[in-house]
């Protein structure tokens, strides 16, 4: 559903992405690491239509990226969740699901909440739906992001480090959900330092060192029998 071919991206002088080639497969859920800079969120970014490549191509759904007047569609039929969940703060859990999905998909309000309700419920949220984002920890202020991102049913969820701004005691409920999403046959795109989620739930692991894929493949290869001097060291220094 996603590829890349070539992709470059500079910032002013810097070469943030270098002829970057990806392929992510419907309902696969790939993996992405790598050391802080090499340029994991950019490719996420440009992936979800949210940052454009200076050169190459990107084609999510059969949509070329690359032409700025369609990148618009994409951005409505991916689901984004970031590391801050900003969420409304005015707005209860529910509030916060229904409100995206009258503005995203122009649903009647009634017709929204019914959705939202059902989405919160996949969270395992059903029961916080009327507290406030100060009313929950954070674990539930991020399933709260999760589930306004899932509520308009996307075809492809994009997660980067979702799990990174959370106590570790709240690391778990979070990755459960997505390993939940994940068995349903969700495609995913994830940007982790969790790597027990990368090595149980990821399809593919894709290391990245200074914009380029230095090497990529199945958990049990890149954390068993990395062949990369860079990935064994990157692997040493986070395990
Ligand atoms: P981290 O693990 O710290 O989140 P990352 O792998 O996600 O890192 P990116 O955020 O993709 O890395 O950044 C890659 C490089 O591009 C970094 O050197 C960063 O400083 C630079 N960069 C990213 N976004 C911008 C921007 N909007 N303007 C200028 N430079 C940027
Ligand atoms: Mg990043």
């Amino acid at each position: 559903v996603i590829n890349l071919a070539g992709v470059s991206k500079s910032f002013g002088a810097t070469k943030v992405l270098k002829e970057i080639n990806l392929d992510v497969r419907s309902g696969e859920v790939l993996v992405l690491i790598g050391a802080s800079g090499s340029g994991k969120s950019t490719v996420l970014r440009i992936m979800a239509g949210l940052e454009t490549a200076d050169s190459g191509e990107v084609w999510v759904n059969e949509v070329p990226l690359h032409d700025e007047r369609r990148a618009k569609e994409i951005r409505g039929h991916v689901g984004m969740v970031f590391q801050q969940f900003n969420l409304f703060p005015h707005k209860t859990a529910l509030g916060n699901v229904t409100l995206a999905l009258i503005k995203a998909r122009k649903m009647s309000p009634a017709d929204a909440k019914k959705r939202a309700m059902e989405t919160l419920d996949r969270v395992g949220l059903a029961e916080r739906a009327e507290h406030y984002p100060s009313q929950l920890s954070g674990g539930q202020q991020q399933r709260v992001a999760i589930a306004r991102a899932l509520a308009v049913e996307p075809g492809i969820m994009f997660f980067d480090e979702a799990t990174s701004a959370l106590d570790p005691e709240l690391v778990g409920e979070v990755t459960e959900v997505m390993r939940g999403l994940a068995r349903d046959g969700m495609t995913m795109v994830v940007v982790t330092h969790e790597m027990g989620f990368a090595r149980k739930t990821g399809d593919r692991v894709v290391f990245m060192d200074k914009g380029v894929i230095a090497e990529q493949g199945v958990p049990e290869h890149i954390f068993g029998n990395p062949q990369n001097e860079r990935t064994r060291q990157f692997l040493h220094r986070v395990l």
